[in-house]
């Protein structure tokens, strides 16, 4: 498995480890005023994706 969903802490950034104002939503509305965050938010998508895409292929 090379897929990794989860990180430690839902309540903390997994990127720059600030504390969110609540789980899951708080995450979404973090990165729309991060850019920083969302940039890497969208390479670690876009990670997954690849992952996803060299399993199937293989
Ligand atoms: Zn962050």
């Amino acid at each position: 498995m090379a897929v990794n969903t989860t990180w430690a802490d839902s309540s903390t950034c997994p990127f720059c480890g600030d504390e969110l104002a609540s789980p899951g939503a708080g995450f979404v509305d973090h990165i729309r005023e991060n850019d920083d965050c969302e940039s890497e938010h969208e390479q670690w998508r876009e990670n997954l994706a690849g992952d996803l895409a060299g399993e199937w292929a293989g």
